[in-house]
């Protein structure tokens, strides 16, 4: 076989089953659970690309490490092989494993935050945003204008204006930034990478102020994927290398080890900084657990040991995202818009594209999301104004600039079979769109409330 062809490197050895349940069930079970996808039964699901956090199917040489697992309260063996591999891919001096992503941002920035601060960041993910504001913080967004264009092709849609960053750091003073982030690759934007000259540019600064610079490293494989295939002079460079180089220029990380750490559960959160650590380790212990486990057992650390190597295997990395992009150009094919160029771990369609006269306030992501389920079964979400409208000061309604609906692929769990299924779903609500209904809140507010709100159609004429 020719190294040229896109080969699966790996092949079903243990299979899920996954029934199909019919279109009036599915209809029954959506108004049941509110309208909102949060709300459904697994098991009434066919394709589930609800998100790609924790969804993923773990390698033999995962599952044979969960018989390793050293389940010591202190000093387990299984921390000294998880520390070790987070030692070597990322460098950071210190280390603590945390239950998932969302700890690790809360104890961060718990030590770190005070009231009136503000926390730039290319695009904060959803629970980064919400950790920041539940410590008092502000969190901004300075992501490169293009990453608003949805159709415009740039190789790198999730880099920093660094004259926004610059701009902000002389308006409100460094003293008032206790850390600049970066999300990799940008999850809210579209799964966009981050270019290793932008990583730099933004370390430089970030020195240059004394501001201490985190990097959101949730997807850092597939980002330093892209890097190789679109940076200058990194076409022959390993993904390991590539990760080495990105993370030394940050003074630490949080991760969610349900994503590139090809794990189920897990998060990480590491530095280089004795103070932080300092600061952190008391709250660490208090809400996860003790400094070597934090909230997980053993064997999930053994997971994770592993899948932070596996994910940065070139033939992993390059059937991953071409599953990406074998969904988004199956999408387009069709005629239905989505974010360019593909990303990392999902596909982004384009709602103000596809339903231009469809009033934001009726929830048109929603609207599509609900009825691609009834359709065919496939659970996408909305990333538009159900998660990020909110009430100005004046009271009105602020929409989000990008109207969004995600969906994300598990890491090694579905095949072309279930991608095929996916577009022959959304070409069919596409083909309708003139009849989707709008939705209201019924109950539930908030920034969580895309998780747990309750909606209702709304009836026109
Ligand atoms: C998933 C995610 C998080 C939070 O991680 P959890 O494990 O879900 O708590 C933070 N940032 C980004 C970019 C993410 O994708």
């Amino acid at each position: 076989m020719s190294l040229d062809i896109p080969h699966k490197p790996d092949r079903i050895k243990v299979i899920e089953p996954v029934a199909i349940i019919t279109k009036d069930e599915r209809k029954e079970r959506i108004k049941k659970a509110g309208y909102n996808v949060f709300n459904l039964r697994a098991q009434d699901i066919y394709v589930d690309l609800l998100t790609d956090s924790g969804t993923g199917a773990m390698s033999q040489q995962q599952w044979a490490s969960l018989m390793r697992g050293d389940e010591s309260y202190a000093g387990s063996r299984s921390f000294e092989r998880f520390a070790a591999a987070v030692h070597d891919i990322f460098g950071f001096r210190h280390l603590l494993p945390t239950h998932q992503g969302r700890a690790a941002e809360n104890i961060l920035f718990s030590a770190m935050v005070s009231a009136n601060d503000i926390i730039p960041n290319n695009m904060h993910f959803d629970t980064t945003r919400a950790n920041i504001l539940a410590n008092g913080g502000q969190p901004v967004d300075l992501v490169i204008e293009e990453a608003y264009e949805p159709e415009k092709v740039v190789p790198f849609k999730g880099n920093m204006d660094t004259n926004k960053l610059l701009a902000l750091i002389n308006e409100v003073g460094r003293e008032r930034i206790p850390l600049i982030m970066m999300t990799v690759t940008n999850n809210t934007g579209g799964g966009q990478p981050v270019s290793l000259s932008n990583l730099r540019e933004v370390s430089r600064i970030a020195r240059e102020h004394r501001i201490p610079f985190f990097i959101d490293a949730c997807r850092f494989a597939e980002n330093a994927f892209f890097i190789r295939e679109r940076e200058e002079g990194y076409e022959d460079v390993s993904p390991i290398e590539i990760a080495r180089e990105m993370f030394s220029l940050a003074d630490g990380m949080t991760m969610s080890a349900k994503k590139d750490g090809l794990a189920n559960i897990g998060g990480i959160l590491a530095m280089n900084d004795a103070e932080i650590l300092d600061a952190t380790r008391d709250r660490l212990i208090l809400m996860e657990g003790f400094v070597t486990y934090g909230g997980l057992a053993g064997r999930d650390l053994e997971a994770i040991a592993v899948g932070l190597y596996e994910v940065l295997d070139l033939d992993y990395l390059r059937d991953r995202v071409g599953q990406v992009s074998y969904l988004g150009a199956g999408l387009k094919e069709n005629g239905i818009p989505i974010v360019e160029p593909t990303g990392g771990h999902g596909i982004y369609i384009d709602i103000h594209r596809l339903l231009p006269n469809f009033p934001q306030r009726e929830f048109p992501g929603l609207s599509f999301v609900v009825e691609l389920y009834i359709q065919s079964g496939v659970r996408a979400v909305e990333i538009g104004s159900v998660m990020f409208a909110r009430k100005g000061e004046d009271g009105k309604e602020i929409f989000p600039k990008l109207e969004l609906v995600r969906l994300a692929i598990p890491r090694r769990t579905y095949t072309r079979t279930h991608l095929d299924a996916v577009i022959e779903g959304a070409t069919v609500v596409a083909s309708h769109k003139a009849r989707l209904s709008g939705y209201r809140i019924a109950k539930g507010e908030g920034p969580l409330r895309h998780f747990i709100a309750r909606f209702e159609p709304i009836m026109h004429g």
